[in-house]
């Protein structure tokens, strides 16, 4: 990615809507944009092994763990606004454990793209199933999306849930409504 480059497009962009990205206030704002858009992508060029960084730990415990409440900024596909909120991850291991803070290492590794909230969820779910060979996992994100509050229908409350379940969690139901229910625990 090329900082130059988006610096450029900023500044046309600017012009196209009208301003003068030679005043005071715009003169930096192209290079702002840039490296901020490159930092809001940065999941594209981070790969598993980055993200985890060896911090998976052989241990034999069959207990479902759950990080709740991680939170969660990512951008819409369809407009480029952001959409934010809360991110819960469970999941019953086999053989191996993963160090806390690489599961919101791991979701902000899918979050830090251009995004729909639907196809992170399941991402993000995937990407521990494969890393880990659980027994099962269960992702679900609660999000409030800008492009629906500023824009468009304008609907500031309205909060978008969307939940992945893979192997025990989607198999047993008492697996899943576990989770679901330390999940919805009395926030
Ligand atoms: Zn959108």
């Amino acid at each position: 990615m090329s900082n130059k480059k988006i610096e450029k497009l900023i500044g046309e962009l600017l012009t196209e809507l009208g301003e003068n990205p030679k005043r005071e206030g715009l003169k930096k704002t192209p290079q702002r944009v840039a490296q901020m858009l490159i930092e809001l992508t940065q999941g594209y060029t981070t790969s598993r092994q980055k993200t985890i960084n060896d911090a998976i730990f052989k241990e034999r415990i069959h207990n479902m763990i759950i990080l709740r409440d991680i939170e969660l900024y990512s951008l819409c596909e369809h407009h480029l606004l952001p959409f934010f909120g809360k991110c819960h991850v469970g999941y019953i291991p086999k053989d191996h454990i993963i160090g806390v803070s690489k599961i919101a290492r791991i979701v902000d590794r899918f979050a830090k793209r251009l995004q729909v909230q639907e196809r992170l969820t399941q991402e993000i779910a995937k990407e521990i199933q494969d890393a880990l060979s659980p027994y099962g996992v269960g992702v679900v994100i609660e999000a409030q999306h800008l492009c629906m509050m500023m824009r468009g229908v304008e609907k500031q409350n309205s909060l978008m849930i969307t939940s992945s379940v893979l192997g025990s969690f989607r198999e047993d139901q008492k697996t899943r409504e576990e989770f679901m229910s330390i999940v919805n625990k009395s926030k």
